[in-house]
């Protein structure tokens, strides 16, 4: 049976670095792919970024591909207009996201658009683990004219989902960020990681490392990193720093997942629909060039082909013809380079074992 995947191409360079990646998809595998309007696109044509019914269709699918929204059309201060951005929290939570994922690994052929020496980053290979549905972004906050709050708050449940898949993405070592030395949150933090890793990993080595040394760390040794486990508001920012190793954001996939529950009462199997999708955005400074650097976006479907929907060799495929296709050369303007949209796609296509 063919595995649905719903394409949500987007607004600027989004249709541009869709298309091509469907491509790529149809030449590694068998797919039925079904795609929507959504973000700017969607509120042009319905009102709103995200309707219900490709909520629905996404809820129904095996995982979902995005590209990017936004742009200066749809650019508002209006809090009664929407915006293509508010599609994406929509997603999120409908899916029930929790976990983002998004690997830094500088592609030798890249080691010198890295801002850090070539050295320091050799070997890099690391996940950064995000906990994308709790914490103090989705807090009690309160306002007065002299004071203002947000509460940070974490259950043992949300915890031990998001440490779960952290372990089980692991080769080796799982790194826990957290500031137990000063916060409530990062302690229950600290005691539930260690109990999942006790009795579902006890393969995988753990270590605990204080939020300021792992940003340190991460320019000083990031490769020493496997997998870096953290909450939402730590990871939202480590995750952009680690990202800035790779030196380019037309390279960077991301992959956020979801499907169990953290009332306890595991909601299914724990295998609902994933959202995968390049870090960066609709680029709409280059958009209608036909220059957008599809790469970030043939790493998001490898990973959509690993994470959503378990097709190991053929994720590998797509990234070892990305490998190939820059170490033979190519370069997109981002890099550096003067590889339009179709030429990048060539590429990577001739490369396809
Ligand atoms: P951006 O990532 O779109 O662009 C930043 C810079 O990187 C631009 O110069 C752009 O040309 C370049 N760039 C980005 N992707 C590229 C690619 N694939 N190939 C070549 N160059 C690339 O960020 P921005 O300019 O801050 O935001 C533009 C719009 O995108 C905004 O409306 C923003 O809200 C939206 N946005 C959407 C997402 C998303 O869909 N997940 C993420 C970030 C920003």
């Amino acid at each position: 049976m063919s595995h649905r995947i719903v394409t949500l191409p987007g607004d600027g360079i989004g249709p541009e670095i869709m298309a091509p990646t469907l491509e790529l998809l149809r030449a590694v595998g068998d797919f039925e792919f079904e795609e929507h309007l959504f973000g700017g696109a969607s509120i042009d044509a319905h009102g709103v970024p995200l309707t219900d019914e490709v909520l629905d269709a996404c809820r129904r699918s095996d995982a979902v591909l995005l590209a990017a929204v936004g742009g200066p059309r749809w650019d508002t201060t209006d809090p009664d207009r929407p915006r293509p951005e508010q599609g994406l929290l929509g997603l999120r939570k409908g899916l029930g996201l929790y976990a983002n994922l998004r690997p830094v690994k500088p592609l030798p052929a890249l080691y010198d658009a890295s801002p850090l020496r070539r050295e320091r980053i050799e070997g890099t290979d690391m996940l950064v683990v995000r906990e994308l549905t709790g914490g103090i972004y989705f807090g009690e906050k309160t306002r007065t004219a002299t004071s203002a709050s947000d509460i940070c708050s974490y259950t043992t449940a949300e915890i031990e989902r998001i440490a779960r898949t952290a372990f089980g993405a692991a080769r080796a070592k799982v790194t826990s960020v957290d500031k137990a030395n000063v916060l409530e949150t990062s302690r229950l933090w600290r005691e539930v990681v260690s109990e999942v890793h006790s009795r579902e990993f006890p393969g995988i080595a753990l270590e605990h490392v204080l939020v300021d040394n792992a940003a340190m760390q991460l320019v000083s040794s990031p490769r020493d990193f496997d997998v870096i486990l953290t909450e939402n508001m730590f990871g939202d920012i480590l995750s952009d720093e680690a990202a800035m190793l790779t030196g380019s954001i037309g390279m960077l996939p991301s992959a956020s997942l979801g499907g169990e529950s953290a009332s306890g009462d595991a909601a299914g199997d724990g295998r609902g629909p994933g959202l995968f999708e390049p870090v960066h955005g609709s680029a709409p400074d280059i958009a209608g060039r036909a220059i957008a650097n599809p790469l970030a976006m043939f790493l998001s479907a490898a990973m959509l082909l690993r994470h959503g929907l378990e097709l190991e060799s053929e994720a590998a495929a797509v990234e070892s013809a990305v490998q190939r296709a820059l170490d033979a050369g190519l370069r997109t303007p981002d890099l550096g380079g003067d590889a339009g949209t179709a030429q990048a796609t060539r590429a990577v296509l001739d490369n396809i074992e």
